[in-house]
């Protein structure tokens, strides 16, 4: 048997950094047995997928040293990659799963749904609904002729236990009354998560499921789904979830979680990698420093620890100096710093804000200084303004925070309109609204084109900067984030 693993990531949002550790993991237990390793994209839900989202994807793997055996950009034998290009052929398989008894359409409105689901409360029984569901095969028969829409679901036992294998966890029991009849394809024709992921990874001959613990609930489904088809399941290993320093699970509010900004800050993609590998994970001598060949040559699953792995970033900032000190030449360093301040300052953007202000070259260095640090060294009294008080300070940055967020398209166009109209809807003047963003981007009121500055810096570091302005200000407490969520609810209708 050949070994195969795979990693299905949704082009959702910016590459995370818990994307590259579940990458990584499924590379080295793939290359350690001589194996493949595929990446597949995940895009059934079509209103949250972006091809943009896609390639970060796709360039902070390898960025970071990531490379698959097949997948959408490579292609490979069982192509295509991409599940919106595979979307005709799910629907047979669920048909074939209702033809044999095991699925069933539904025809329930959300509100029924709900008064199902409240009655089965009231009645002290568990909220999964299943049987409710089914309707007699002649009214079933009356709806699909009427062109009712449906959905289609699986059937999943009422009762009894879901007894599950896990490579890291041992035997897993789930209780079946815990399991919803899941739906399987949508009215809309397109499969969900569970149909698409089984029959692809089925499809792809994929040996073994390395994910993480989020899908452990998922697992009941498919291992029906397998039976259901007459499939032989793949292996499965859930993998501990990365957490903050507090030990929540890992978040862009505490942490920045995307793998440009690692990038963008100036850490060698080996470190990065290196680090992500010490995650639950430890190399047989203890080894803090290693390579991704080193590790596929040490690989064992079995060694990783549950005990949830803390993202510390400052334990990556050390192990990155220790890879800057000890791994780089006198050459390969200048390399590295020269191609890296090449990326990070685009001289085609800067070059009519830093000219025109220019009357020597060295003049250049305090304009740019901003542009190529990572963190500013702010105090909360940089952000005192003469016009508006700390709560509105700390909602410019807020609201800003979160437009800028959703704006998948970062041009200093979108960048503008996005500021031009979080700044109307709170009716302040222009000025007094930038004031707090200059400070927050460029550490000063009066630095030159802002729009251009967020541009260059990118999402990441701007989005950073701006989390930091906030927390430097105290943020928004628990009570606070609420009011303040719904304030912006109104002002983005
Ligand atoms: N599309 C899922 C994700 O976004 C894949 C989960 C799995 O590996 O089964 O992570």
């Amino acid at each position: 048997m050949t070994v195969r693993t795979r990693i299905a990531p949704s082009p959702t949002g910016d590459p995370h950094v818990g994307t590259a550790y579940i990458a990584l993991f499924n590379l080295c237990f793939a290359k350690q047995h001589g194996g493949q390793f595929i990446l597949r994209i995940e895009d059934t839900d079509q209103t949250r997928s972006s091809s943009e989202s896609e390639e970060d994807i796709f360039k902070a793997l390898r960025w970071l040293g990531i490379e698959w055996d097949e997948g959408p950009d490579v292609g490979g034998p069982h192509a295509p990659y991409r599940q919106s290009e595979r979307k005709h052929m799910y629907r047979d398989y669920a048909e074939t799963l209702v033809k044999n008894g095991h699925a069933f359409y539904c025809f329930r409105t959300p509100e029924e749904l709900d008064a199902i689901r409240e009655a089965r409360t009231e009645a002290g029984l568990s909220t999964g609904i299943k049987g409710d569901l089914e309707l007699p095969e002649e009214e079933v028969q009356r709806k699909l002729a009427a062109n009712e829409p449906y959905v289609i679901r699986l059937k999943v036992p009422e009762e009894g236990v879901c007894v599950l294998q896990d490579k890291l966890r041992g035997t897993i029991e789930i209780e079946w009354s815990q399991v919803d009849a899941q739906i399987l394809l949508k009215s809309d024709g397109m499969p969900t998560y569970h149909l698409a992921n089984v029959v692809d990874d089925h499809l792809m001959e994929i040996t073994h499921v390395i994910r993480g613990e989020e899908w452990i609930s998922s697992a009941p489904k498919h291992q029906l789904l397998y039976k259901y088809f007459g499939w032989e399941m793949p292996e499965l290993c859930h993998m501990p979830l990365l957490r903050n320093p507090d030990k929540s699970k890992l978040s862009k509010r505490k942490n920045p979680t995307s793998i440009n900004f690692y990038e963008r800050m100036g850490y060698m993609p080996e470190a990065v990698l290196n680090f992500l590998g010490r995650m639950g994970w430890s190399m047989p001598q203890e080894q803090e420093k290693f390579s991704l060949q080193e590790m596929i040559d040490n690989f064992d699953i079995s060694r990783v620890s549950l005990g949830g792995p803390i993202f510390d970033v400052e334990k990556l900032s050390w192990l990155n100096g220790l890879w800057i000190r000890e791994n780089l030449t006198p050459d390969t360093f200048v390399e590295r710093v020269t191609q890296w301040v090449t990326t990070n300052t685009q001289w085609n953007a800067l070059v009519p804000h830093v000219q025109s202000r220019v009357n020597t070259f060295s003049d250049i260095a305090p304009i740019l200084n901003f542009m190529l640090a990572g963190m500013l060294p702010l105090k909360p009294e940089d952000f005192s303004h003469n016009k508006i008080d700390e709560s509105q300070v700390k909602r410019v940055l807020q609201f800003t925070l979160w437009r800028l967020e959703a704006q998948r398209q970062w041009t200093k166009d979108n960048i503008f309109a996005d500021i031009k109209f979080i700044c109307g809807a709170m009716g302040l003047k222009m000025g007094d609204f930038m004031q707090p963003i200059f400070v927050a981007i460029a550490g000063t009121p009066n630095s030159w084109s802002i729009m251009d500055s967020m541009a260059v810096l990118g999402p990441d570091m701007t989005r950073a900067r701006l989390r930091a302005a906030l927390d430097l200000l105290g943020g928004f407490s628990k009570k606070e984030t609420k009011k303040v969520e719904k304030e912006y609810q109104e002002i983005s209708k």
